[in-house]
């Protein structure tokens, strides 16, 4: 099933009108616009904050409850030339030394990402915008929480499952923000942002009680929290893991705790939106060798 970037939200709410309505297990194409709308189609353009982080979607899922877990699997994404970057005063880490809004496009070639004349990245596809409907108020797309959001996290990306507690009937997933590459903090606000196509599938997840997105690479298996104070965020994941751990692999808080403070990570996935979002990962070898199923 193909959803068209046509159909798209600016924040996800539970009274967003469905752009689809599917069963599960289901395979989807997301085809999204860039983070700003594509309003941009040259450097010297200028921005209407209002229609910034639009999210393809929402897609209804039949038989789909509050309390449930849906995984996305995502299979491909296929990013559009050219990426466009921000620099502006105020935004990011470094907007008190901006004075100037400034954009920049950038051209994608060869899997390439065309920085300027010195400097080529290799295409390293993400969504920076990923969740399903919130229980209570809407939550604008700019926003991230534990119905996912703006995350920014570098981990989803092709080849990763993202698991999500539903919060409404039918879990009203929607999805946009792709990034061609973005670097852990996306400390100027942006990443390189781009339209594009995302394949998923969508299943339901047994076995998992999850009360903020996870998600799960080739790697690792990844807790991802926001909160306005990074460290409150990193607390959340790294109490989820713990948590996790205690209950699936049968180790006390101490031995869990002590095991992630020797080969688990904690890590940033952005600081610059109004929640910030951090991450605990552990890798799957050390999971699989205590015994715990990570096929859900
Ligand atoms: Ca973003
Ligand atoms: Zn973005």
């Amino acid at each position: 099933m193909f959803i068209s970037k046509q159909t798209h939200v600016f924040a996800l709410d539970r009274k967003n009108k469905p752009a689809a309505t599917t069963d599960l297990p289901a395979r989807l194409t997301f085809e999204t616009i860039d983070c700003f709308s594509e309003q941009v189609r040259s450097e010297k353009d200028t921005l209407d904050f209002d229609r910034v982080n639009p999210a393809t979607g929402p897609v209804y899922f039949n038989g789909v409850n509050p309390g449930d877990v849906i995984g996305v699997h995502i299979s491909d994404i296929r990013v559009k030339s050219p990426g466009v970057m921000l620099a502006a005063p105020d935004f990011g880490v470094l907007g008190d030394k901006v004075d100037q809004s400034r954009l920049k496009l950038l051209p994608i070639e060869n899997h390439e990402v065309i920085f300027n004349d010195r400097v080529r990245l290799p295409v390293a596809p993400m969504i920076g915008v990923i969740g399903v409907a919130p229980e209570k108020e809407a939550v604008n797309c700019g926003t991230p929480g534990d119905h996912g959001g703006n995350m920014d996290t570098t981990l989803i990306k092709p080849g990763a499952t993202v698991y999500f507690p539903v919060q409404v009937q039918g879990g009203l997933l929607a999805m946009g923000d792709l990034h061609a590459a973005m670097g852990d903090g996306e400390i100027m606000v942006s990443g390189v942002e781009v339209s594009g196509q995302v394949d998923v599938t969508v299943t339901r997840a047994y076995g998992l009680d999850i009360t903020m997105p996870l998600v799960k690479t080739d790697e690792v298996f990844s807790f991802i929290a926001s909160d306005e104070d990074v460290y409150q965020a990193i607390e959340k994941a790294t109490a989820a893991m713990a948590a996790f751990l205690t209950q699936k692999a049968g180790l006390s808080l101490s031995e869990g705790g002590m095991l992630m403070s020797a080969a688990g990570d904690v890590e940033i996935s952005q600081v610059v939106d109004p929640e910030k979002t951090a991450r605990f990962s552990m890798p799957l070898a050390i999971l699989r060798k205590l015994g715990v199923d990570t096929a859900f």
